[in-house]
């Protein structure tokens, strides 16, 4: 399942609806961006997602905060783009540093600029399967498995891992599209035999290659979320895709979608905010 060219077409769409709102509203959908300290990762996601939204015709907003700013500073920055009527998505980089509580920044983002969907509320929409912003990178696997076709209901799902931001929306999402979900994490016992029952397997760990086809039911169907130094996934590629029917590659299977879901929930944004000002000032 190649991310690659569903999220160029996912892209595409973005990049129409945003003309589209310049066009008609004059008004060019913006992301605000947050980074906390220098962290080179973290520095190069941050750079990449602007230069999509500039190729997509989106606008950016840039906030480099030092690495000692504390939480009440980060949650007051936050609040303020909250509050700026021409930024509709924020986009705040993790991970901000251990002196910082993260829940506290996350949920300074107003719930309805929050593209990234890291905010309580966006994950009790999400468990709750009410209207919301998705986890970008669970939200763009669904999407994923959709565009090829994958039955989830009824299915066992089995998500290794079960961070905030991926593993526990991605059990969220699944159990929302009556999969029958098991969520494994470092104290699950027998990983291997979870694994063994699975339809899908969600790998979201970041343990390079912790996933080998010799673990998985023949036919199941693959997901690797897990990026590690040198371009490998959380599944050994080679042993799983032997017994696997469908699976992702790394690089090119879910961090395209990502990138590409998070564009498309800011344009999403732009759009229901403009509604909303549209509603009040008739
Ligand atoms: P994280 O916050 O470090 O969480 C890792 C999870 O894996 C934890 O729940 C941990 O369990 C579990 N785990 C660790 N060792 C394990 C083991 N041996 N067996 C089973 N579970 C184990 O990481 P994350 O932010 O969710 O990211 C996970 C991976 O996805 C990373 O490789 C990251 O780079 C990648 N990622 C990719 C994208 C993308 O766009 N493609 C986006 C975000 C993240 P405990 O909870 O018990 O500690």
């Amino acid at each position: 399942m190649r991310g690659v060219e569903l999220a160029a077409t996912i892209n595409s769409d973005t990049a129409s609806r945003a003309e589209s709102l310049v066009a008609a509203m004059g008004v060019r959908p913006t992301l605000a961006t947050v980074l906390v300290g220098d962290d080179p990762a973290s520095v190069t996601y941050v750079r990449m997602k602007r230069r999509r939204c500039e190729q997509l015709g989106l606008g950016t907003r840039h906030v480099g905060l030092p690495a000692e700013t504390c939480t009440s500073e980060l949650v007051d920055t936050i609040s303020g783009l909250s509050h700026d009527a021409a930024v509709h998505g924020i986009l705040l980089q993790h991970p901000m540093g251990a002196h910082i509580d993260e829940r506290a920044a996350f949920d300074a983002v107003a719930p309805r600029k929050d593209v990234d969907g890291v905010t309580s509320a966006s994950f009790a929409a999400m468990a709750l399967g009410q209207p919301g912003f998705a986890s970008c990178t669970p939200g763009g696997i669904i999407r994923l498995l959709d565009h090829y076709g994958v039955e989830l209901a009824g299915r066992h799902a089995v998500v290794v891992g079960r961070s905030p931001i991926l593993g526990k929306p991605m059990a969220a999402l699944l159990l929302g599209r009556d999969a029958t979900v098991t969520v494994c994490h470092s104290r699950t016992r027998d990983l291997d035999a979870h694994l063994a029952g699975a339809d899908l397997v969600v790998a979201a760990v970041g343990r390079p290659r912790l996933v080998h086809g010799g673990a998985l039911k023949p036919g199941a169907v693959v997901v690797d979320a897990g990026y590690n130094p040198g371009n490998v996934g959380d599944v050994d590629f080679d042993s799983a895709a032997r017994r696997a029917s469908f699976i992702t590659p790394v690089p090119g299977g879910v961090g395209p979608m990502t990138i590409a879901v998070l564009l498309a929930q800011t344009v999403d944004a732009a759009q229901q905010q403009l509604l909303v000002q549209s509603a009040i000032s008739r």
